[in-house]
């Protein structure tokens, strides 16, 4: 299956398809080495991490648990508001529990400074942070990162779960738009 057609002339690949399975092959294995006497719970961030969420956990040969978590900073603007909301709240009780939060990209930092004090609260045993994107040069608080796919300039991407105002999701690549 192809779709890359719904990739419009201004969108340019920054990561392609074989690049993304072979990091998440090297991520699967290092968390499979973390976490191999444990069963973490791993929640992802709904929207854009639901993609790396779903192809990451089939690299990891350790029994786990999934949960999601719904925040919103951004609504369809392009710069972070740093206001952040819980949409949808955890279901799963982490209390004593080892957990893997999945993010899609971690831009100004503000939604993972947010989820971090929010999961702390919960007490769990162990709370590591994956994330498949980083943009170093944007992030602004202080952030630990345990996990990271591909750190990336401060360009908007699209595709492989990130979006363009709601669509371009379903794109098997990593795209930089091209304003
Ligand atoms: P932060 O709170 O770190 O500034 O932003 C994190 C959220 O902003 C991400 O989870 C993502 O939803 C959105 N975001 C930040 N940069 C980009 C980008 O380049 N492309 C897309 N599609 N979303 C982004």
């Amino acid at each position: 299956m192809n779709n890359e057609k719904l990739a419009p002339e201004n969108f340019k690949v920054l990561i392609s398809e074989a690049r993304i399975q072979q990091r998440l092959r090297e991520l699967g294995a290092e968390i499979s080495r973390d976490f191999q006497d444990s069963k973490p719970i791993m929640i992802g961030i709904l929207n854009g991490g639901f993609i790396f969420l779903a192809d990451l956990i089939r690299h990891i040969e350790t029994d786990l648990e999934i949960d999601f978590m719904r925040i919103s900073s951004y609504g369809n603007h392009k710069e972070s508001t740093g206001h952040v909301k819980v949409l949808k709240p955890l279901s799963a009780d982490i209390n004593g529990r080892d957990v893997i939060v999945v993010e899609d990209i971690v831009d100004s930092g503000l939604s993972l400074q947010f989820l971090e004090k929010l999961l702390s609260a919960f007490r769990p045993n162990r709370l590591k942070f994956a994330t498949l994107l980083h943009k170093p040069s944007k992030t602004r608080v202080p952030v630990r990162l345990d996990y990271v796919g591909f750190e990336v300039e401060d360009k908007y991407v699209v595709g492989y779960g990130l979006d363009e105002e709601q669509l371009k999701r379903n794109l098997r690549q990593i795209y930089v738009v091209n304003e």
